[in-house]
């Protein structure tokens, strides 16, 4: 079979299913000896990854004898990497940037494509090389890539909040190449979303933004003529009240420098953290009383050692003070632009696990199906 392309699973999910579960059952509280483990009531795999994994594991069993490749890692999570390497999964590019890269696909191998998913210019590769793919893409990316692709074709530069070299960001800042005229700006902070605060006012240095921010732009963006329509997505993982105050920053300094009544014609803003992201989010701030009060009893505690969205969800807590409340965040709102009840819909998301073979938690699939995230569209 080669030209194939997968975006659902291979009904192997009765086989699979014992295997996640195993990973899954892990009480949110353990305690060995005088040390007590405290877990956050959501956290670890979210859906997407979760559901990227399943996938990994289904294509090995549909495909014993082929090649099978993911473009990177599934999940930044060494002992799950590790664990598809043993199963014979190798990696087109390895987190330090090593590996065989696309060039080595050939029409008869299987790729897998992760849950952040893969630029437009590596997808046209994939597909021109003819192989299968297994496309794990998750249905929240693919919802801040529908927005993106509304903004660039309606003549709106992509503000995303993001890293510029994450893969998903690069995915999703490769989607408004896809319009004539599309364009984008990565800005990972509030201090760069103030660089273009200051500019969008007539405060800024054409030469020094550049300087700064080119490496974050779409090739030949123009500061002078590329804010003036602004449309706000995110990377999916991070901090949500970040990615609130920057679209609110950025919403002022447009109304400032056009007028509060021109913001229609050059302002949208979609909120497209996903619902695990929100939800480890929101365990965490939950957690942060507990924890404070950990340590300040304990001087053991230790936090774990995690991946950059973890540190992200951490942050969150270190912002809520013992009190429980957070002085930075800015007013709550849904993080759904239509403010549907699907929308608005969010639900458990399960516990993590870590390595497979050593603990497991619950599932962290919505409960209800998401409009924005089509979980349920993709099938399980
Ligand atoms: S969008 Fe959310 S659920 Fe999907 S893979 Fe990313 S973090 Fe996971």
């Amino acid at each position: 079979m080669t030209g194939a392309y997968f975006q659902r699973g291979f009904g192997l999910k009765e086989e699979v299913g014992p295997r996640l579960q195993a990973v899954k059952e892990s009480d949110y509280s353990l305690r060995l000896g005088d040390l007590t483990f405290l877990l956050a009531r959501e956290f670890g795999f979210c859906y997407g990854v979760e559901r990227a994994v399943e996938y990994a594991y289904e294509a090995r069993n549909r495909f014993p004898d082929r090649l099978i490749y993911l473009t990177g890692e599934i999940i930044h999570n060494p002992h799950v990497n590790q664990r598809l390497r043993e199963m014979g999964i190798r990696f087109l590019r390895e987190s330090d940037g090593d590996g065989p890269g696309l060039a080595a696909v050939r029409a008869e191998d299987v790729v897998i494509i992760p849950a952040f998913g893969v630029t437009v210019q590596e997808m046209q590769s994939l597909r021109d090389r003819g192989c299968v793919l297994v496309d794990t893409t998750c249905g929240s990316v693919l919802n801040v890539w529908k927005n993106v692709d509304r903004f660039s074709a309606s003549g709106f530069t992509a503000v995303i909040h993001g890293k510029y070299a994450h893969e998903e960001t690069r995915a999703t800042a490769s989607r408004t190449m896809r319009s004539p005229g599309g364009r984008y700006l990565v800005v990972r902070n509030l201090e760069e979303a103030d660089v273009v605060c200051g500019y969008i006012r007539g405060q800024g240095d054409r030469t020094a933004f550049l300087a700064r921010l080119a490496p974050a732009c779409s090739e030949g963006f123009d500061p002078d003529r590329h804010l003036e329509r602004v449309g706000l997505a995110n990377q999916t993982t991070m901090l949500s009240s970040e990615s609130l105050d920057i679209q609110e920053r950025i919403r002022r300094a447009l109304a400032d420098r056009y007028g509060e009544e021109d913001l229609p014609q050059r302002f949208r803003a979609f909120d497209t953290i996903c619902s695990a992201t929100q939800d480890r989010q929101d365990a965490i701030l939950a957690l942060a009383a507990t924890t404070a009060a950990t340590r300040r009893t304990s001087p053991r505690w230790r936090p774990a050692r995690s991946p950059a969205s973890t540190s992200r969800t951490r942050r969150a807590s270190s912002l809520r003070g013992a009190s429980g409340t957070d002085p930075t965040a800015p007013p709550k709102r849904s993080r759904h632009p239509t403010g549907s009840p699907e929308a608005r819909s969010r639900s458990g998301s399960r516990p993590a696990r870590p390595p497979p073979t050593t603990r497991s938690a619950r599932s962290s699939r919505p409960s209800r199906p998401c409009g924005a995230c089509r979980w349920t569209d993709r099938g399980s």
